[in-house]
């Protein structure tokens, strides 16, 4: 069977429910996934679980839909948050993605003293509701606004974070430690931390520094080798 369609919405779902489809979703509808009248597809909106739908009107310009029957419950991720700093644009956008399949509940992108790359919340924050609807998820993290981290660190409270340092490189990971709880994963851009950076977190009774092994991986390669580990660790994994 060919999988549905699975098309994230900012609208109540419940049965017998309406929902209006704008013309950017109509486009990729109608004319990219030739859907038509009469067809049924997979809802999400991330807080009410999975809904089959059928198309009732549909133009380039804009459709309906008719909400059937829940086919799936909402899966909520564990409390676990991503704190990263954005790197090139492809390599960010693939560090949401993966955020997202491997199963978070924010994402924090900051600006640290070594970032050269901007980043643009509302993109960041599509990627993400395309990532839920491709992995199959009914969540969608939320994108916060782009930060110093500084200023994040400023505010912080008791969540944990799970600094990976990469100035600790060959040295034991150092898991066993890790306690339940909400946590968030800490990743640095190319440039890595600076000093004041490094001191500041090390100085943090909630920030437990971490080796992720005995070679500097790239920030994208960081950020999904950290939230596997903490999600095979004390996530929704085991
Ligand atoms: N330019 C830096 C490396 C930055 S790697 C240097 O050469 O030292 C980008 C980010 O990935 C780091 O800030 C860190 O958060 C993470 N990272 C990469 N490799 C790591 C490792 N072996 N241990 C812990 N964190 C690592």
């Amino acid at each position: 069977m060919v999988s549905k369609v699975r098309l994230f919405v900012d609208h109540p779902l419940g049965e017998g429910q309406t929902v209006p489809i704008d013309r950017d979703r109509a486009l990729y509808l109608f004319a990219v996934m030739r859907l038509g009248v009469g067809d049924v597809l997979t809802l999400i909106n991330g807080r009410d679980g999975a809904w089959d739908a059928t198309l009732i009107e549909g133009s380039k310009r804009g459709g309906l839909l008719r909400v059937n029957v829940r086919t799936g419950p909402q899966i909520m991720p564990p409390d676990l948050w991503l704190i990263f700093a954005p790197i090139k644009k492809a390599r960010t956008d693939f560090i949401v993605e993966k955020a997202v399949e491997l199963g978070v509940a924010r994402i924090l992108p900051v600006i640290t003293d070594h970032t050269n790359e901007k980043a643009r919340q509302d993109k960041l924050q599509a990627h993400a509701v395309e990532a839920a609807e491709q992995c199959g998820g009914t969540y969608v993290p939320q994108v916060a606004e782009v930060a110093r981290l500084s200023a994040v660190l400023d505010g912080w409270g008791d969540r944990r974070i799970l600094f990976c340092d990469e100035s600790l490189v060959g040295t034991a990971a150092n898991l066993a430690a890790l306690t339940p709880g909400p946590w968030a994963v800490l990743i640095g851009p190319e440039g890595g931390f600076s000093p004041a950076e490094r001191d500041r977190l090390h100085a943090m009774a909630q920030a437990q520094a971490v080796s992720l092994g005995p070679r500097i991986l790239r920030a994208d390669t960081a950020a999904v080798a950290a939230l596997t580990l903490w999600q095979v660790t004390l996530g929704d994994w085991v």
